[in-house]
């Protein structure tokens, strides 16, 4: 007998007939948006109102400014801060897609909202381990960015020639951002002929990156310093490096929000290392946030560890005890576990 064990969604085209009319449709990304959730839930945004939908976009936070940039994210609502607003457009919605995550937990606030919520519910998202919560969709873990998966999600229903340059900037900026400027191993083929495909359009790539990597304060680039001088800890014998980050230190240098954006990588560059860590102690719970190169699986580190997960080479996980305990418990699981 076999054992059925899979949780298996229908398939995304079982929803194109509901898209065949006017439909009311919210759309939501994870906590604290990076560059794919933004960009995968603002380029369906433009494709889906281009198709004569009325759209309401949430993000469950604040947008970080280095994506305020992008086409349309004064439309998008922070929930934080308009939570009428973004409850009104869930309860009015005929259907809820959420991209770049796959637990309502990702969307802290929303969590409730969602789960209580009866319209189909479609993911695009990948992460490992999508929770058994949505009724279409593509959970695909091996796609380097859920912006590849909402490109692959226009061309299947026959929409390649409705992409224009604002859904090419957003899908561009996930892609981009999750790829670590398509140098990580998940950049595959497929990411270029992508690509190939939005700049034979007139994509301005380069505006891109400058808007997304080059358009720092001057206090963040102190901050970078003052935290690679003080906060670092380099673990030679483990291949691994952590930073951390008290609520203290996060207010020094007039942080911004997204200041703390991509520090985890820094330790990556240093020869040597494998592993990299960023504790940061936020109001209600420390944040974990892990990187590695090679074959450290971090998705499996933040699950076992830190009540979390990822991908592969990218994760994240949290604690509800102290900074000080999360510092502590951490360097004790190294030096039991000895990552390589
Ligand atoms: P970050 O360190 O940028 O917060 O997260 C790195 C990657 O791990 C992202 O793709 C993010 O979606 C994922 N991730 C971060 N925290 C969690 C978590 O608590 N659970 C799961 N399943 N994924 C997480
Ligand atoms: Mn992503």
């Amino acid at each position: 007998m076999e054992l059925v064990t899979g949780y298996v969604m229908q398939p995304i085209q079982d929803v194109f007939p509901l898209l065949r009319s006017p439909k009311k449709i919210f759309i939501t990304t994870h906590h604290k948006p990076d560059g794919d959730a933004i960009g995968s839930m603002m380029a369906l945004y433009h494709y889906l109102t281009k198709k004569g939908h009325h759209v309401t976009a949430v993000s469950p936070s604040e947008m970080p400014d280095f994506l305020a940039w992008m086409p349309g994210a004064a439309l998008a609502l922070n929930y934080e801060a308009q939570p009428t607003e973004s409850l009104e457009g869930l309860a009015s919605a005929d259907l809820i897609i959420c991209a770049d995550f796959n637990d309502f937990n990702r969307t802290k606030h929303l969590e409730q909202a969602l789960a209580d919520a009866t319209q189909p519910k479609i993911l695009i998202d990948h992460h490992l381990f999508p929770k058994p919560v949505w009724d279409y969709g593509m959970s695909i873990p091996e796609k380097s960015s859920t912006c590849e998966m909402v490109y692959d999600f226009i061309n299947l229903y026959g929409d390649n020639s409705l992409i224009d340059l604002d859904i090419a900037a957003c899908l561009y900026t996930g892609v981009m951002t999750d790829t670590g400027s398509f140098k990580f191993p998940i950049t595959t083929a497929s990411v270029h002929t992508m690509v190939a495909d939005l700049l034979g359009r007139g994509l301005d790539h380069t505006r891109i990156h400058e808007e997304v990597y080059d358009s720092w304060s001057e206090n963040r680039m102190r901050f970078l310093g003052y935290v690679l001088i003080e906060k670092m800890e380099v673990f030679r014998k483990y291949n691994s490096a952590l930073i951390s980050l008290s609520r203290k230190d996060q207010n020094l240098f007039k942080s911004q929000n997204g200041d703390t954006e991509g520090l985890v990588n820094y330790p990556l560059s240093i020869s040597g290392i494998r592993f990299a860590t960023l504790i940061t102690e936020r109001s209600d719970e420390v944040k974990l946030s892990f990187r590695s190169k090679g074959n450290f699986d971090v998705s499996a580190f933040a699950k076992n560890y830190f009540d979390g997960g990822g991908h592969f080479n990218a994760s994240g996980g949290r604690t509800k005890t102290s900074f000080i305990e999360t510092i502590a418990y951490f360097k004790k699981i190294l030096s039991d576990i000895h990552p390589q």
